[in-house]
């Protein structure tokens, strides 16, 4: 059974829906992690869960019972939000023992439990740490140990990395996994980070404009996004408008072959060629099969691989291609592209979604 649902839950700010209808459930002992744009309803949707919001609509129930007129108090969430800061006035084990001593919980017990958790998030013995002396990565650790501590039901997590370095996110991130399995936890987690929700998540539930586009394991939604503007906030530049039909796709690159368009039938539509199935040949050292040429107009250095932008000869959009190191062009090259038909999707929805996605800030 599912630990949380949300059945049709609407959110209102005045005129603005913050959510519309939003339907999702949380299995036990699963992490689910929602991703979307700024302004696309996800931490309205951690606050409506929390009791933090009132629902306009819908329901909301955690094992089974509504928790319509619940307050966010009675509700057996740990919470971890940006808007919840730690206590600065208070030291390390204040902060995580804030939940327990609202319970009234003996002090002995308290301080096991504090000592407990700090072992949990790699702080032992941080007890008496002022809150100032933290670096930005021990204070998400204090602040996980303090949702953490009333040992909840379900754990909400809102940007949970969001204020740390790129290299602290990427380490911690495989560690909340870690403990999250050993844990147990149910976990709902909102992000704006792909990367981040992509690592942490067994399930991850797209939004966009107060509505779930898209819900699946991170490999699925990364194989098939289930439109254009899922494949463009995935970070795919290679989203075009095709004419589909006959086992092809007719984009501005030309004719790819495009095999299975039987979920989504021919018509306009958004085609998505991955990065990896732009292949780039050398020109000039005989004939390269290419049908298509063009000059390489950068190259972003990515660690392991490179990915290139070619404005191809023929006009149309510049297509993305992903190289390992030593094969990628330099800049000003000209090259030879052939697509990969086994890397080219074609997308669910409206063509027209993709040209509104260019107008996004
Ligand atoms: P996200 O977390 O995805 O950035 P939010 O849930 O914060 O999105 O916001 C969803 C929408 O609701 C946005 O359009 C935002 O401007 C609006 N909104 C959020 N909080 C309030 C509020 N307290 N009053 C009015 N509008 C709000």
């Amino acid at each position: 059974m599912s630990l949380l649902e949300l059945d049709g839950v609407s959110v209102r700010y005045g005129d603005r829906r913050a959510l519309d209808g939003v339907r999702l459930a949380v299995a036990e002992g699963e992490i689910v992690c929602v991703l979307g744009p700024s302004g696309s309803g996800k931490s309205t949707l951690l606050r409506a869960v929390a009791g933090l919001t009132p629902v306009a609509g819908g329901a909301v129930r955690l094992a089974g019972r509504d928790l319509r007129g619940v307050p966010a108090h009675r509700r057996g969430l740990g919470l971890m939000f940006q808007d919840h800061q730690l206590f600065p006035q208070r030291d390390v084990a204040g902060n995580i023992a804030f939940g327990l001593r609202m319970r009234r919980e003996p002090g002995e017990r308290v301080a096991a439990r504090v000592g407990e958790l700090l072992a949990l998030v790699g702080l032992p013995g941080a007890e008496r740490r002022a809150v100032a002396t933290l670096s930005g990565g021990e204070q998400q650790r204090v602040a996980l140990a303090r949702a953490l501590a009333p040992d909840p039901r379900l754990l909400m997590l809102d940007e949970p990395l969001g204020q740390l370095d790129r290299d602290l996110r990427e380490r911690l991130v495989v560690e909340l996994r870690q403990l999250f399995g050993r844990l147990g936890s149910t976990v709902l987690a909102v992000t704006h980070d792909q990367g981040e929700a992509f690592a942490l998540a067994d399930r991850v539930v797209v939004m966009r404009a107060g509505r779930v586009v898209q819900v699946g394991a991170p490999v699925e939604v990364w194989r098939r996004p289930a439109n254009a503007f899922v494949a463009r906030f995935l970070g795919f530049r290679n989203v075009v408008t095709a004419t589909v039909g006959g086992g092809e796709a007719r984009t501005p690159w030309g004719p790819v072959p495009a095999g299975s368009t039987a979920d989504v039938g021919p018509g306009e539509r958004a085609v998505l060629v991955r990065p990896s199935g732009v292949r780039l040949s050398a020109v000039g050292d005989g004939p390269s099969g290419a049908a298509l040429t063009g000059t390489v107009a950068a190259r972003t250095f990515r660690g392991d691989h490179v990915l290139v932008l070619v404005q191809p000869a023929g006009g149309g959009p510049e297509l993305e291609a992903s190289c390992a190191l030593r094969e990628a062009p330099e800049v000003g090259a000209t090259v030879g592209v052939s697509l990969d038909p086994d890397e080219v999707v074609v997308l669910a929805g409206e063509p027209t979604d993709d040209q509104r996605l260019d107008q996004l800030p």
